[in-house]
């Protein structure tokens, strides 16, 4: 009965994570009973089924459900390759074709900038949430890093405080719309809980690159193909983004806009 328990957990948790890590387990498990196979020999063929699965076979199928990879690497990368790994970076093609010729301008504008996407969606069936994004469920929407400068050199720096681009925030200033503190008296406590679960070691080692994040928006702004882009309120008062009507506050619901960018078509 305990066996059974932890294989429903891990089937569960490896399907929220990953969207397939959950059926590739299954077949795993039942070769395993077949073959008898021990705890070793049972995690080295879940590995390398995983990965055969993630790098070879999702990218050829993903496509028959109008999705397709963003690049791996280039001008437009992941900010952490484990989002890949995680299979969190398919999209629909329009959306890949916006984000490599933006990051391609972004690039010849400022030269030798990389921009990093975070969670995009996952490569099957409209509909199927990304946790914790819920609205990551159609191939249509992708959430971007800001660009960052070293706080000692000034020059720019192609990371981020956060090793997964989300939880380090830059939050409002005393005089500005402060929808995170809204948010919390709401008792709307998931808006800023990132913030406890993230390793702030490398906080005070980065600002934000205004510059090139302010270009970046003001691009995805002003192109066609874009819905909406969803920006903490006090940076789009901040960076003088006000004339954008893309640019929305997302609600409470959600969780706070000052660490990345939301772009959905
Ligand atoms: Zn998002």
């Amino acid at each position: 009965m305990l066996k059974f328990i932890i294989h429903g957990i891990a089937i569960a948790f490896l399907t929220v994570l990953t969207q397939v890590g959950g059926i590739v387990y299954l077949i795993v498990l039942a070769l395993s009973n077949r073959y008898q196979l021990n705890l070793l020999k049972s995690s080295g063929l879940f590995l390398g089924t995983y990965m055969v699965v993630c790098l070879l076979i999702l990218p050829f199928l993903a496509p028959m459900f109008g999705r397709v990879a963003l690049p791996v690497t280039g001008n437009l990368k992941p900010l952490n390759y484990i989002t890949c790994l995680l299979n969190r970076h398919y999209v629909r093609t329009e959306l890949r074709e916006q984000l490599v010729g933006v990051s391609d301008r972004i690039n010849k504008q400022f030269e030798g900038t990389k921009t990093n996407y975070l969670d995009a969606n996952f490569p099957f069936y409209d509909g199927f949430p990304l946790f914790p994004h819920l609205s990551h469920n159609d191939g249509r929407k992708v959430d971007i890093a800001f660009y960052y400068t070293n706080q000692e050199t000034k020059a720019y720096s192609n990371s981020a405080p956060s090793f997964i681009g989300y939880g380090i925030y830059e939050g409002p200033a005393a005089n500005e719309t402060n929808y995170p503190k809204q948010c919390a008296d709401k008792g709307y406590w998931q808006y800023g809980f990132l913030n406890y679960l993230i390793p702030h070691w490398k906080a005070d080692k980065f600002s934000v690159d205004v510059k090139r994040t302010g270009t970046l928006i003001r691009s995805l702004a002003t192109d066609q193909r874009t819905s909406k882009i969803f920006l903490e309120p006090h940076l789009k008062q901040r960076w003088k983004l006000g004339g954008y009507n893309k640019i929305r506050f997302h609600g409470c619901q959600a969780v706070r806009h000052d660490d990345h960018i939301h772009l959905q078509l």
